[in-house]
């Protein structure tokens, strides 16, 4: 561990402690300028990365996932913690799947089926980009769909 004071790779530990959280703190010393500090260590979940239809793959991008359903929300009686509160369970939900790789697209039909029970207009304008319903006929279906539940 790096001393942030001088960058010396010369540091000692000298009390470890546990917290509730499984986290490990240490308190450490610098050999060469003796400065103290602490570091803290934590297990983080990782979510798997995106497969996407061309083959390619991504990390999952919590930021650009808000942003798309933003998007659909525009003008929508749909609030910032709502669109918040829909990312974080998607998230939740691919780091404890474990996976290394999932496909894409069951980000996508999170997203869609998140605000399909939020609101139907940002749902549909979701699902025109991202199920790639590129014709009025399949928007159609799709909204014919929503009346039928
Ligand atoms: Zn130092």
């Amino acid at each position: 561990m790096q001393c942030p004071y001088c960058t010396s790779d010369q540091t000692r530990v000298i009390d470890t402690s546990h917290d509730a959280r499984g986290g490990v703190r240490r308190r450490r010393v610098c050999l060469a300028c003796e400065q103290r500090f602490s570091t803290y260590e934590r297990a983080i979940l990782t979510a798997p990365m995106l497969v996407k239809r061309d083959g390619t793959r991504e990390e999952f991008d919590r930021e650009k996932l808000a942003r798309g359903i933003r998007i659909a929300c525009a003008k929508r009686p749909v609030s910032a913690s709502e669109i918040d509160r829909i990312v974080g369970e998607i998230e939740a939900t691919l780091q404890a799947m474990g996976k290394a790789e999932v496909s894409s697209r069951v980000v996508g039909d999170m997203a869609v089926s998140g605000l399909k029970e939020l609101d139907h207009i940002a749902y549909i304008r979701y699902a025109i980009v991202y199920l790639g319903l590129d014709d009025l006929r399949s928007i159609r279906d799709e909204i014919d769909h929503l009346f039928d539940t």
